[in-house]
């Protein structure tokens, strides 16, 4: 007998925008062909884990289905196209920027006919029709070429007062400029990616670099142009180095940018505009930037009529474990009550288009089956999260998801003895340094080092100074903490930011403002 290879899926789902016969047909796939739980990923998506092999091609094809995909979710292409969930239709802007994630997902997507070929044909017959995707095209792909990319590529867009979903960890991060009500075009920011290998010095997490500003119906062309540069310029020799941030810092940004002008000719073409359509030289991004972030949890009208209501998930994971039934309550409800859904990039979910009437009743189905509310539960737990490491993720040095609600509880009493409950700031954590739940611009990151050998209990090299608005880097603070002394490690800097906070200032604004070297000498005076 060979090994029992077991598989990850991941969907394709832009602005994580899923209606409930597509979210039940997942469930669906993970109970009969997964190992009966699905995980909401940071990039407003969907993960199924513990696939075996032999069921590989019938997951694929069922998520084909019920007309999503997993085209480009993976691999060195532009991945899942992330932006702000909320379907607040109070002045459309959100629903244009969810219209221009589709438009770019779809323009994006590799035009390869091999994905078709082996995933959705019937392997027997070879007669089943494509559900979802592009038509078949001959290579070579006119974006990708011959060779795709060095190394995958991430798209995201969002606006200036609500940056949920971190836009400046992105490839590309297209950040909306608005006149009162009116989208007027887009900040470019191109650069940013969390992942790095510490022990290499050349390797970094680094957000996105302001690159310059396009009018909205130029976004197509700037991406492309954007994307040209990276296939042709970008490192195919160290996989360490290939990433679109390393392009721009071993360039330098202006560098960048004269060539994303030399390639802005051949965007054009690709994209069916008139040569010249840009401005040349491109224009120097306008001032505005990130000013807020909302997790869009609870109960919200849309503006239409119609309410949606945001319920945390821990980590993303949707099961039914102990008293606390997600899964069976999001049967329900998604049969019977609520039509749409939107998954967000904190691994949350919004349950969408709800009559006022059925409010009631949803709480009800909520509250029979466990599921706890935003209410419910602590700023700490609220605004943290994990990515899965151990056992699924083949990188992981320690644990992360089956980590962190254990930390958070620990932070939680630490919060709570020092009068600091009601703080809202984000801790992330990962199974390692790939930092895939974002932990390097968090105001707290734990970032998963290494395992002791004898209790399996992993170690974390703790950051500090990020924020919820995603838009300055933490440093760090301590290295190689082990989980049980995380909690203890942060009370005498949870001390030190009740003592001594300015007005107003959050606990990543603190810690930035004293530095992690201040703040470790003051916890050493004060031991
Ligand atoms: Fe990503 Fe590393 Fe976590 Fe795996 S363990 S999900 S690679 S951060």
């Amino acid at each position: 007998l060979g090994k029992a290879y077991s598989f990850m899926v991941r969907n394709r789902i832009p602005g994580g925008k899923m209606t409930a016969a597509q979210f039940l047909g997942e469930l669906d796939i993970a109970d009969e062909l997964g190992n009966g739980t699905i995980r909401i990923t940071t990039r407003q998506s969907i993960q199924l884990h513990g696939v075996v092999k032999n069921n590989l091609w019938d997951v694929i094809h069922r998520i084909n289905e019920i007309k999503l995909s997993t085209q480009s979710a993976c691999g060195d292409v532009t991945r899942n196209v992330c932006c702000c969930p909320a379907p607040l239709r109070q002045n459309g802007l959100r629903d244009q920027l969810q219209q221009l994630a589709d438009e770019i997902a779809v323009h994006v997507r590799p035009k390869t006919a091999a994905y078709h070929e082996i995933w959705i044909k019937d392997p027997d017959t070879g007669e089943r029709e494509q559900v979802v995707g592009p038509p078949a095209e001959p290579e070579p792909d006119p974006i990708y070429g011959k060779a795709y990319l060095p190394r995958k590529f991430k798209i995201a867009l969002a606006l200036c007062d609500d940056n949920c979903i971190d836009i400046y960890d992105n490839d590309v991060g297209l950040l909306g400029v608005t006149e009162g009500d009116k989208l007027i075009g887009f900040n470019v920011l191109a650069g940013g990616g969390m992942g790095t290998t510490p022990s290499k010095k050349n390797c970094f997490p680094a957000l996105a670099k302001r690159l310059t500003f396009v009018e909205t119906e130029h976004l197509l062309p700037i991406i492309t142009a954007i994307i040209l540069v990276q296939r042709d310029f970008g490192n195919r020799a160290d996989r360490s180095q290939a990433r679109l941030k390393y392009t721009i810092h071993n360039m330098g940004l202006p560098a960048f940018k004269r060539k994303v002008e030399e390639y802005l000719s051949e965007a054009e073409s690709i994209c069916g505009v008139p040569n010249g359509t840009l401005p040349r030289p491109l224009p120097a991004p306008r001032p505005d930037d990130v000013t807020g972030h909302d997790d869009h949890m609870g109960w919200h009208e849309q503006g239409d009529g119609k309410w949606f209501l945001g319920l945390p998930i821990e980590n993303g994971r949707v099961k039914d474990e102990g008293d606390q039934r997600l899964k069976t309550a999001f049967r329900l409800l998604f049969s019977d009550l609520v039509t749409n859904c939107r998954l967000t990039a904190q691994q949350n979910i919004l349950l969408c288009d709800i009559e006022p009437s059925q409010r009631e009743t949803i709480q009800q189905v909520l509250a029979d089956h466990g599921v706890v509310t935003v209410d419910q539960i602590s700023n700490a737990r609220r605004f943290s999260f994990a990515c899965p490491a151990l056992p699924t993720c083949g990188l992981a040095v320690t644990e992360s998801e089956r980590a962190l609600p254990g930390v958070i509880d620990d932070i939680e009493a630490e919060l709570s003895g020092l009068g600091l409950a009601d703080e809202q700031f984000s801790i992330r954590m990962t199974g390692c340094p790939n930092g895939c739940a974002r932990p390097y611009n968090s105001d707290v990151g734990l970032v998963g080092r290494s395992m002791d050998g004898k209790t399996g209990e992993g170690r974390y090299t703790i950051f500090l100074g990020g924020n919820l608005r995603g838009n300055r880097m933490a440093e760090i603070y301590k290295d190689q903490v082990p989980r049980s002394e995380i909690a203890s490690t942060l009370r005498s800097v949870f001390f030190q930011f009740k003592e001594s906070r300015g007005s107003g200032e959050s606990f990543g604004e603190y810690c930035e403002r004293i530095g992690v070297e201040e703040l470790a000498k003051n916890c050493e005076v004060a031991t």
